[in-house]
């Protein structure tokens, strides 16, 4: 996917949270891992019971926003996930790029990993619109994803739920 054209890419971060496995008990350390770019240096990534906790409500309210079928509700749910955000932006080219963080660097994993979150997916739809996060509409898929097409007119998270739905819709033809 590309997201050059959105201002930031830390919307992806939020996407990722969203459609993370929360199975395992240590998923929350696990995503930090995962993403550890995200952070900075030298941050402690592991995250106790109860902080995976607040980083699963960070997760429902990315896909609560997804789900929403209205601006309204939109600027509720990204309000209510703003309202956990601790952001003190700074510019860094830790990878070569020039882009800003939005949490304070010593901030701890959580702090960094809601802020970031928050941030990045309030900075997607206040400047392309509400309609451009969604939940993939193949069946048993439910991935939150960005729609990053010209017209908006995204309906699935991947080309794989794309196709696998394509060929269900014209089974489905066939039968009737
Ligand atoms: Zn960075
Ligand atoms: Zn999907």
């Amino acid at each position: 996917m590309d997201y050059d054209d959105y201002g930031s890419n830390a919307v992806e971060l939020a996407v990722d949270l969203a459609n993370a496995d929360r199975a395992d008990p240590g998923w929350a350390s696990a995503f930090c891992a995962e993403h550890h770019e995200w952070f900075t240096d030298g941050t402690a990534l592991e995250l106790s019971g109860k902080q995976a906790r607040a980083a699963g409500a960070t997760a429902d309210l990315v896909r609560a926003v997804a789900v929403a079928d209205s601006q309204a509700q939109v600027m509720e749910r990204l309000n209510a996930l703003l309202a956990l955000a601790t952001p003190r932006p700074y510019a860094t080219d830790h990878d070569g790029e020039l882009h800003l963080h939005y949490a304070a660097p010593e901030a701890g994993a959580l702090e960094q990993l809601t802020t970031t979150v928050a941030m990045g997916l309030s900075q997607v739809v206040v400047q392309h619109g509400w309609q451009r996060v969604g939940v993939c509409a193949a069946e048993g898929c439910g991935n939150v994803y960005l729609d990053t097409s010209r017209n908006a007119s995204r309906r699935y998270c991947s080309n794989t739920c794309s196709s696998r739905s394509t060929v269900a819709a014209y089974r489905a033809r066939q039968k009737s």
